[in-house]
This record gives structure tokens, C-alpha cells and sequence, in this order.
């Protein structure tokens, strides 16, 4: 039977661009459907405005900083009008970049909400389509838990479009984004608490790590409360919100914003009218090869619940695209030794096995850290020191895990990350010259473990 399409792509994030270019530069006759914005959630809401305010962040402390190398400035103000306006500025650009990637390599772009209405079929504006594959590539949403007066808080996808910064700011959730934009409130002046149910936050992260930035965070002034989830938010007559906690204790604040979770984004997608199962959590379901329940279907990035970050999604579009229409190039997603950053004030970078899972995996472990002021404060007041740490195999020597919080974090462990997928030792480590004067040469310098 002859198709309108090879493959019908829905979603134009960050994984069904990547696949719609790709399988067309194959040659495969590709359609995509986009209902909100071109570039999905990390160009729009995520990644890209973030980082842009996570630099606007960092400002303050460059400002504080400078004193001690002989620089006076006025007292600095800032406006976060200016600062939003640029942003959408920025992005409108790249919206614009991915609507030409796309037209330019020969994709049919449908702007609207694509619904499927049989396992080869695509209802997008009143029209259908009908294709020999589907990609669902939906992404994700945030998820705030419905408790009385959820409808007075935010999320990340309103935050970044805020009129004004709050005075006072309460970030609930211990996850990636609370941390982010604890950060980002913080760093630009806002009186910033954030509130995490469990003992610490960043579950998952080496323990070493978790604790290094509450105690950096504290240093800064950032008001962390764990152990405290929100029982009820109510709006006062002055426009400020009440919240009362678990535990009876009530705050005032401007804001809440809750940084608890994505779920997945399938809402009105037709699902019903397929195979297509879902997960115990509620993600779409797929093999290895992102292959649905549903023959003809198939999904990839956050909408799969695997590892909701955009460099995972773009090897998840890539290896769909080289499958489809370019098998010889085909090559499984290794879901080993993903690099990540948690783009707090300061940063984390890490890739490979916290020292917990690697005790766990059974692992006999060597440890190495160092904890430093980095030369940079050296000339100011500020106390902030770095935390470097390797998890080294003590049996084969490899090393199994990089973790660090300090300035550029997540640049550093970028290479780190090639050193660990090829299978490095600590004697490649400690054979490596380092670069001088950086703080990245601690981690070719690290000679004595610290724990067995
Ligand atoms: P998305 O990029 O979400 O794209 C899905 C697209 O599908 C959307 O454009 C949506 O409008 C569209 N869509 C949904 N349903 C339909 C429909 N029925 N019809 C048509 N179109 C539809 N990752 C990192 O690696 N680094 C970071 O620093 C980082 N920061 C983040 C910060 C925040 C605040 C958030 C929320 C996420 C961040 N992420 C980060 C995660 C990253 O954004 C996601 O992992 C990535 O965008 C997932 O890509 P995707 O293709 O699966 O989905
Ligand atoms: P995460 O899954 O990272 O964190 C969710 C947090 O919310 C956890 O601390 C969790 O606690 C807590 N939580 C969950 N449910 C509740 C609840 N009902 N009440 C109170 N707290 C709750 O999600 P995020 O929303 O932070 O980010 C989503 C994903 O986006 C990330 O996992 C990451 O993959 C990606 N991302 C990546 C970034 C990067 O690469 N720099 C930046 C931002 C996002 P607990 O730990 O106890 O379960």
C-alpha cells in the first residue's frame, strides 16, 4: 500500500527533529506535527532559557567577586524584563533555526495538534495523513501534585515567562530543576527556600556531591528545608500566598513553584485507537528498538520515561532514523556512562557509578577527592570551595564514576566522559598531564585514596 508518508514524526523536540532531519537526509518522505513550539521543551521551556538564566544568575557573584581584583562598580541593578525579552528574543531565533533544519531537509511541517486515529493514520487540523511508521515524540509536562490551592502555584513552563521576580520564592521537588532554578531565584535576588520531602535532595546523585552543595547553598544564604512537603497553599488578601506545611508550620511567600516531576505528554494523542501500551508509570512502552506494542509505532525521548535529557533524546531520534532508512548505519543507544550537569550555583557534573551504586553493583572501590578553594576566590571573600571525587574499581582499576561541584562542572566532565566510555584507569588518569593552572587538573592529580 502506498503511504503519504514513510514516516510521520509527532512532536518537533528535541528527539522527533532529530529523527524527521535525519530519516529525510536518508531519503524517507517525512511529515511532522508540532502543536505548541518548534524546538520542543528544551529550546522553549528547558534547557536553552535555563542555562540563559542560570547565567543571569551568575552575575551576582561576578559582581561580588570583582572587588578583590581591583574593580568598583556602582551598585548593580537588575531588571528581569530586560532579561526575559532577550531570552524570548533568543529563542524566537531558534525557533526560526528549526523551522529552516526542518523545511530544508525536504520534512512536510504540520503546525498543530496531531492525533492518531488508527495505527497508520494521523488526524492533524482536520486533515489526515497516512504513514508507514509513526513516531510518537510528545515529550513531557510538569506534574504538580493536586493538593487544595495547586492552582496558586507555577511551573517551570510559566516561570520562565514571569512578569516580575517574585520578592519570595518557595521551590518544592529535590530534583534537576527545583536545584536549577533555586539557583537561578537566588542568584537574582530573590528570598529563595527550597522544600524537599526526603533528608536530602538530588536522590540518586553520589552522596558526596548531595551534601557538598547543601552546605555551598547554605553558605550562599539559600534557605533549604528537607524533611517539609506543602499540605495547603491559600492566596491572601494582599495577593501573597499562605502555605501551610505537613508538619503545621505556615510560610509566607510570592511564589510557589513546583519542581516535582514530568509526566508524559499524551494528551488527546489517540492512543485508544491503537496497541500501544503503556508502563506502570504511565509512559509509553517500547523495546530496544523504541518499537511500541503497535507494529507500525514507535517512540522515543521523555515521553518513554527512560533518561528525560535532550542528548539521550537525540541518540534515541538518530538510532530510530539510521533504522528505519539506514540500517547499515544503525548503532543500539548505550544508556552506560551518560554525562550529566545539574546547572546549580555551583554546578555539578558527573558521569558513571556514584560510590553507592557501585558498592552496590559489588564493586570493591577505591575513593579519591579533593576539596578546594578554587584560584579564583583566592583574591575575594568568598568562602566556596570545589568537591572532585573519583570511584575507582580497586580490582581492574578502571574507573567507574567522575562527580564534581565547582565552577564549569559541566564542562569538565564532558571529557571526562570520553576518558570513561573508553575504558580509562586511575594509572591513564594519573598518567595524563594535567592542564595548569586549572581546576580540571585535579582530577589527573588525585594520588591517595580516601576511603577503601
Ligand atoms: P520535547 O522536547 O518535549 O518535544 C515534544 C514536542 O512534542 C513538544 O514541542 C510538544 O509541543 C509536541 N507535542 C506534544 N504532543 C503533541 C501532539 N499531539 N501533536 C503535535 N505536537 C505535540 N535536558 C538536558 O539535557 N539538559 C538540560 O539542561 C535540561 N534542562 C531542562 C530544564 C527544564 C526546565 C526542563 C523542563 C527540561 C530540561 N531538560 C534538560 C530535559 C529536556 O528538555 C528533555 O529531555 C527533552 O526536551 C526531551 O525531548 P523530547 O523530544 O522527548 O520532547
Ligand atoms: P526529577 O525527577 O529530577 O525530580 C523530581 C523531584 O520532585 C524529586 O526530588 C522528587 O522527590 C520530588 N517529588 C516528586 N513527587 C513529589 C510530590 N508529590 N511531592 C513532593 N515532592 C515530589 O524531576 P524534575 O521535575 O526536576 O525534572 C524532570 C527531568 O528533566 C529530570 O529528571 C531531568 O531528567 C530533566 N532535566 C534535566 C536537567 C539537566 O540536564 N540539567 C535540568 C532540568 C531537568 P524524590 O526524590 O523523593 O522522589
Amino acid at each position: 500500500m502506498a503511504y503519504d508518508f514513510d514516516l510521520y514524526v509527532i512532536g518537533a523536540g528535541s528527539g522527533g527533529v532529530r529523527a524527521a532531519r535525519f530519516a529525510a537526509g536518508f531519503g524517507a518522505k517525512v511529515g511532522v506535527a508540532e502543536s505548541r513550539y518548534l524546538g520542543g521543551t528544551c529550546v522553549n521551556v528547558g534547557c536553552v532559557p535555563k542555562k540563559l538564566l542560570v547565567y543571569g544568575a551568575h552575575f551576582a557573584e561576578d559582581f561580588e567577586q570583582a572587588a578583590g581584583f581591583g574593580w568598583s562598580l556602582d551598585q548593580a541593578q537588575f531588571d528581569w524584563a530586560t532579561l526575559i525579552a532577550n531570552k524570548d528574543r533568543e529563542i524566537n531565533r531558534l525557533n526560526g533555526i528549526y523551522r529552516n533544519l526542518l523545511v530544508n531537509s525536504g520534512v512536510t511541517l504540520h503546525e498543530g495538534h496531531a492525533r492518531i486515529v488508527a495505527p497508520h493514520t494521523v488526524e492533524i487540523n482536520g486533515e489526515r495523513f497516512s504513514a508507514k511508521h509513526i513516531l510518537i515524540a510528545t515529550g513531557g509536562w510538569p506534574q504538580i501534585p493536586q493538593i487544595p490551592g495547586a492552582e496558586h502555584a507555577i511551573s517551570s513552563n510559566e516561570a520562565f515567562f514571569l512578569k516580575t521576580l517574585p520578592k519570595r520564592v518557595l521551590v518544592v521537588g529535590g530534583g534537576y530543576i527545583a536545584v536549577e532554578f533555586a539557583g537561578i531565584f537566588h542568584g537574582l535576588g530573590a528570598s529563595t527556600s527550597l522544600l524537599y520531602r526526603g533528608d536530602l535532595f538530588l536522590r540518586g546523585f553520589d552522596g558526596a556531591v548531595r551534601k557538598h552543595l547543601q552546605e555551598e547553598l547554605t553558605k550562599r544564604g539559600m534557605d533549604l528545608q528537607f524533611n517539609a512537603d506543602i499540605e495547603r497553599i491559600d492566596r491572601q488578601a494582599d495577593g501573597s500566598l499562605s502555605v501551610t506545611l505537613k508538619d503545621g508550620r505556615k510560610l509566607e511567600t510570592d511564589c510557589v513553584f513546583y519542581a516535582t516531576g514530568r509526566r508524559p505528554m499524551l494528551d488527546n494523542l489517540g492512543l485508544e485507537n491503537t496497541a500501544v501500551k503503556l508502563d506502570q508509570k504511565g509512559f509509553v512502552e517500547v523495546d530496544e528498538l523504541y518499537q511500541t506494542a503497535e507494529p507500525s509505532i514507535l517512540a522515543i525521548g521523555d515521553v518513554i520515561g527512560r533518561v528525560q535529557l535532550t542528548p539521550v533524546a537525540l541518540a534515541e531520534g538518530m538510532a530510530v532514523a539510521r533504522r528505519l532508512f539506514k540500517l547499515e548505519q544503525y548503532r543500539l543507544v548505550d544508556y552506560q556512562m551518560i554525562p550529566t550537569a545539574v546547572f546549580s550555583l555551583p554546578n555539578i557534573g558527573t558521569v558513571g557509578l556514584t560510590e553507592e551504586q557501585a558498592r552496590e553493583a559489588g564493586h570493591e572501590v577505591q575513593i579519591f577527592e579533593s576539596r578546594f578553594r578554587p584560584m579564583k576566590l583566592t583574591l575575594t571573600e568568598c568562602q566556596e570551595r570545589t568537591l572532585m571525587k573519583l570511584v575507582v574499581d580497586a580490582k581492574t582499576d578502571k574507573v567507574l564514576g567522575c562527580h564534581m561541584v565547582g565552577p564549569e562542572a559541566g564542562e569538565i566532565v564532558q571529557g571526562l566522559a570520553i576518558a570513561l566510555k573508553a575504558g580509562a584507569t586511575k594509572r591513564d588518569f594519573d598518567e595524563t598531564i594535567g592542564v595548569h593552572p586549572t581546576a580540571a587538573e585535579e582530577f589527573v592529580t588525585m594520588r591517595t585514596p580516601v576511603a577503601g
